[in-house]
This record gives C-alpha cells, structure tokens and sequence, in this order.
C-alpha cells in the first residue's frame, strides 16, 4: 500500500494533485463527500483506452487525505496494467474510502457511493477490495449497474479470491520452471505470507502437490487453522525475509520487496498475490534480477480476480474464466523470456508489454 512507501512529509511538499508521486498522467479523479452519511472518497480512473476503468474499491483508515489520494492513483495506475496484460478490454481504475470499515462504514454510506459512481455513467466500474465486501456491492447494485463482484444470487460471479490464487499458483509454477527448470513444486520450499482469502487457496494448492509450505500470519487463529488444515508448517524464525526457502509468496501486504528487506531475501523465486510488491519497481526490480531472484510480476499472475469480474461484464462462463486464468503461466513464461533475452527486469518486461497493448488501441482508433 502506498502509504508505507510515501510518507505524509513528503506529499506536502507537491502539489496537491497532479503534482503528487504516484500522479501517472490520469484521466480523472473524483472526489466524492456526503455529509450525512460522513462519506470521503476518491475515484482515480487512470486510462480508458482499452475500456471502462474498472477496479475495487478499498476502504481504509488512511493517516490522511494525501496517503488515500496517492494510494487511490498508484492502485488505479496498476489496474490499467493489470487488464491490459490479461487480455481484458477494460481500462484501470480504483477507488478508496476513508475509514474503518470497521466502525465507520454503513449501507447509507455505500448507498452514496453508488450514486458517486453511477455518476460516472459506466466510465468507472467498482468491486470489492480490502475494506468492502460483497454484500456491500450488493448494496450499491441497488443504485447503479456499474459494479461487479455481487453476489451469485444477484448474478454476479461471487468471491473472485479463489480464482485469483489459481492465477497465482499458475505464475508460481511458471516462474518455477524459469528458475528451477521444472514446474514441479513438490518438495519445494514455499513461503507464504498471509493466510486469507488467497493465501488458505494457494495453500491447498500447494499442498496437493507436496510442497513444504512454511506460514505466517498476524491473524494466530486463522494460521494455527491453516496449518492443521493444509499440514503446513508455521514459521518460527525472527526473520520471515531471510527465511530458507525456494519461494516466497507474498500474499499479505504490498511493498514487502523493500530497501529494509531485499538484500535478506534468500528465495530464489518470488510469486505471490500481494499488490505492489516491489516498493521501487525500477530499483528493486533491479536488485532482484542482480541477485538471480525469478520474480513473477504481481499484477501479471494476481489477475485472476478482475478476469474472473470482467465475466460479469461480457457474459462468458467460469469455465472461460480459469481458461483465461490458466493462460497466466504462458504469459508468466514469455515474460521471463523476453525479460532474459532483452537484460531486462521482469517488472519492466510486463509493462512493456501491457503498454504496447495500450498503445496499438491507440493507434487503431485514432485511425
Ligand atoms: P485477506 O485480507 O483475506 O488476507 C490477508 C491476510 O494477510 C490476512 O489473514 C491478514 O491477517 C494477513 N496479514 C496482514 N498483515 C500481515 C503481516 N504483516 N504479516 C503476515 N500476515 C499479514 O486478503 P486476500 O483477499 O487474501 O488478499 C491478499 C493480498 O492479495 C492483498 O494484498 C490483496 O490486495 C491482494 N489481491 C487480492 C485479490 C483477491 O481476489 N482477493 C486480487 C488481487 C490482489
């Protein structure tokens, strides 16, 4: 999250809006407030090119309104990456509410927000993200069309974490065979940090195949379950970032490949489902491929969630959704190619990729 990478002293000195960090040529930013229902949010739609700006919506209680500005761009900016290298025709978009979801959010409140985006007219399409809920874009359903992740009986296509760590056990194994010349992941050590929604998934992957999976978690209840359940192993060291392992699976909190951490990594690959892994993309994304670390890109391998929403937009089936999940190790695969062959980061490798997408829409409609 970007508030543990740009600290509110910094943000002061920029302008306020487009002069701030993690600012990347937007095409909108709302700004959204109710005061009866004590509503604060900020819609960032960062490219349309491909198609509407689609992308959750996270409510968080941000230290300040800069840190939720800065977070709502960042996230919004690796949305458009995110569908553009999937394949999707949609653009990138993200919306933050600023809160405790656990004390301040209401469906009044959510209510507001629906009409916020319904505002919109479709140029932006909601989901859920940390902080919200389904039940919560049911609610907004209510108001607008423009959301995705409903529930299944109100014809959505349900919790899209499952298929979201099926993405990620596909990028793992791809880059699996990059690093270690086979896909195979039994007897592989793997680190997996956050043991939620995605993380209890990828798990049970990983234990049908015969990994030694090491856990850690802040949640004690949710790890000691995990770990009975799965036969997983929890992590007893003091330091998880220089833990003996093959891999490591970030699947927690973003910015965990940071300048505090990176030089103690001894994983040789790392592939998780966490947003913004790297807290640098240039500079750590560097360090990586400098020290022989395979990383598999976060927002290439964690696409599975929006290919799995973007089916509530075009109406195909979920079987078309785990096709098109599957495909990540292809892509997984080309990227470390092409990465490789150029001297290039994987990091970059991706965005390259998914900007020359973006580019030759472009140039098709200017046509
Ligand atoms: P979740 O909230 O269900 O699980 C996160 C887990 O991480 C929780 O169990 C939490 O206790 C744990 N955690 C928090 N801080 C930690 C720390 N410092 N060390 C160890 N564990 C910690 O979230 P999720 O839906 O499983 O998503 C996991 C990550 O993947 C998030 O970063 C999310 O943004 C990203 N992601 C999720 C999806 C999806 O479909 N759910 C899609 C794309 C990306």
């Amino acid at each position: 999250m970007i508030a543990e990478v740009v600290k509110a002293n910094d943000l002061i000195k920029s302008d306020p809006v487009f002069g701030q960090p993690s600012f990347n040529d937007h095409e909108q930013i709302v700004f959204c407030h109710d005061k009866d229902t004590g509503l604060k949010a900020i819609i960032g739609i960062h490219n349309t090119v491909l198609g509407p700006a689609l992308g959750g919506t996270r409510m968080w209680s941000y230290a300040n309104e800069w840190e939720a500005l800065n977070d709502v761009l960042r996230l919004s900016r690796g949305m458009t990456y995110k569908s553009a290298i999937s394949g999707l025709n949609l653009g990138g978009g993200k919306a933050v509410i600023i809160g405790d979801s656990k004390k301040d959010k209401t469906p009044a409140m959510m209510a507001k927000f629906g009409e916020f985006i319904h505002s919109l007219s479709g140029k932006y399409i909601t989901a859920e993200d940390v902080g919200t809920t389904t039940p919560d874009m049911d609610i907004i359903r209510d108001i607008t069309p423009h959301v995705t992740g409903i529930s299944e009986s109100k014809g959505g296509s349900g919790n899209p974490s499952p298929v979201t760590a099926y993405g990620v056990y596909m990028g793992m194994k791809a880059a699996a065979m990059h690093r270690f010349g086979t896909d195979k992941l039994d007897g592989k050590k793997v680190l997996v940090q956050g043991t939620g929604h995605v993380g209890e998934t990828l798990i049970s992957y990983l234990a049908k195949e015969g990994a030694h999976i090491e856990i850690t978690d802040i949640n004690e209840a949710k790890m000691q379950e995990v770990a009975a359940k799965y036969g997983a192993h929890i992590y007893t060291g003091k330091d998880i970032y220089s833990a003996d392992v093959d891999i490591y699976a970030p699947c927690a909190l973003g910015a965990t490949v940071n300048d505090d951490t990176i030089q103690r990594l001894k994983a040789k690959v790392i592939a998780g489902a966490a947003n913004n892994q790297l807290a640098n993309d240039e500079v750590h994304g560097k360090i990586l491929q400098e020290k022989g670390i395979s990383y598999a890109p976060d927002f290439l391998i964690n696409a599975g969630g929006i290919i799995n929403v973007y089916a509530e937009i075009v109406g195909y089936d979920k079987a078309e959704s785990m096709r098109r999940t599957e495909n990540i190790y292809n892509t997984t695969l080309e990227i470390f190619t092409h990465a490789e062959a150029n001297g290039i980061t994987t990091q970059k490798a991706a965005m390259t990729l998914a900007q020359q997408r973006i580019d030759d829409r472009k140039k098709e409609s200017a046509k």
